[in-house]
């Protein structure tokens, strides 16, 4: 039997976090639970959360905390999360998410956080040629398009490029990453949870060196116990 996995992905913009969390989320058969996504769903659908998230996404800000972890407790809490685990993407974001997910997760805790270390210039460039699928969320750029005339190969959504992924609201994402998002790498790795990757090569190349980090670290807690 494949064992689940509890596991939070950290990564700049256009590290791939979201690609990997997909591959992540198949190869441990654990629900992909990303924040961004969440979010989206709720702007898409006018609901109270979306219509007061809507603007900040679109500037690049963060959503407040309590409502974002309103959002993740809700769904941590539910039967497939709670049984198999999950791969978080987009959060904890700041240090006081991370605190409440500790909270939220309780008594069971994470069985590990992978940073996906990508240089700057790289994904400054990797997200100006970003292109999503409004439906599913699948990831192409204009060097990689779908098959046929930007039409999503998975579920033939249109797909186009994000509203938030114009030259200013990169730039604001990842001066708020270095700020509030890089703090939660010492935050982790206090707590012995922290695994640096790196997120450069091809995306296969980049899921066996996360799968290989996260069987090596359950090898050595087998050892130790
Ligand atoms: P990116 O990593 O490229 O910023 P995401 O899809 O993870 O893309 O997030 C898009 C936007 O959603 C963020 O810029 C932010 O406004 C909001 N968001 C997502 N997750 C969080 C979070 N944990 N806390 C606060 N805001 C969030």
């Amino acid at each position: 039997m494949i064992p689940g996995v509890r596991l939070v992905v950290l990564g700049k913009q256009g590290a791939g976090k979201g690609t990997q969390c997909v591959r992540l989320s198949h190869h441990y058969v654990v629900p992909h639970v990303s924040t961004g996504d969440m979010l989206r769903g709720e702007v898409k659908s006018r609901s109270a959360i979306g219509v007061r998230a809507q603007t900040l996404m679109d500037q690049g800000e963060l959503i407040p905390d309590d409502m974002v972890m309103e959002m993740v407790g809700a769904r941590l809490s539910e039967r497939d999360t709670m049984g198999r685990g999950f791969v978080l993407d987009g959060c904890p974001r700041t240090t006081s998410q991370a605190e409440a997910l500790e909270k939220i997760l309780y008594p069971f805790g994470l069985d590990l956080v992978v940073d996906l270390q990508v240089p700057t210039a790289l994904v400054m460039k990797r997200l100006a040629s970003r292109r999503v699928c409004v439906d599913c969320g699948s990831n192409y750029s204009t060097a990689a398009p779908p098959m046929a005339n930007w039409t999503c190969d998975v579920c033939g959504g249109e797909v186009i490029q994000r509203e938030d992924d114009t030259e200013e609201a990169i730039g604001r994402r990842l001066d708020l990453y270095e700020a509030e998002t890089a703090p939660l790498i010492a935050w982790y790795t206090e707590r012995d949870l922290m695994v640096g990757i790196n997120g450069t090569g091809s995306p296969d190349a980049v899921t066996r060196r996360v799968v290989g980090a996260i069987d090596s670290r359950r090898r050595r807690e087998r050892a130790e116990s």
